[in-house]
């Protein structure tokens, strides 16, 4: 195996990776709907997704634990 055998198998091993993390991000979301854009940027999300990555899932989940705190009502 060559080096560039190597360097292709680690980057399919981080891509893969990111696609599971980024799923995993998505399942620990909570249970909004999943309408094909980040529910925090807006940006396309591939189908079933409501965020585009744990950023963005952390990011809108601290908005709405903010709300609570302000007697707002989801
Ligand atoms: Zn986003």
């Amino acid at each position: 195996m060559d080096l560039i055998d190597r360097a292709n198998d680690a980057a399919d091993m981080l891509l893969q990776d990111a696609i599971e993390r980024r799923q995993l991000a998505a399942q620990k979301a909570p249970s909004i709907i999943a309408c094909g854009h980040c529910h925090n940027c807006t940006a396309p999300v591939a189908q079933g997704l409501q965020f585009c990555d744990s950023f963005c899932r952390d990011d809108w989940q601290r908005v709405q634990n903010a709300r609570r705190r302000n007697g707002e009502q989801p």
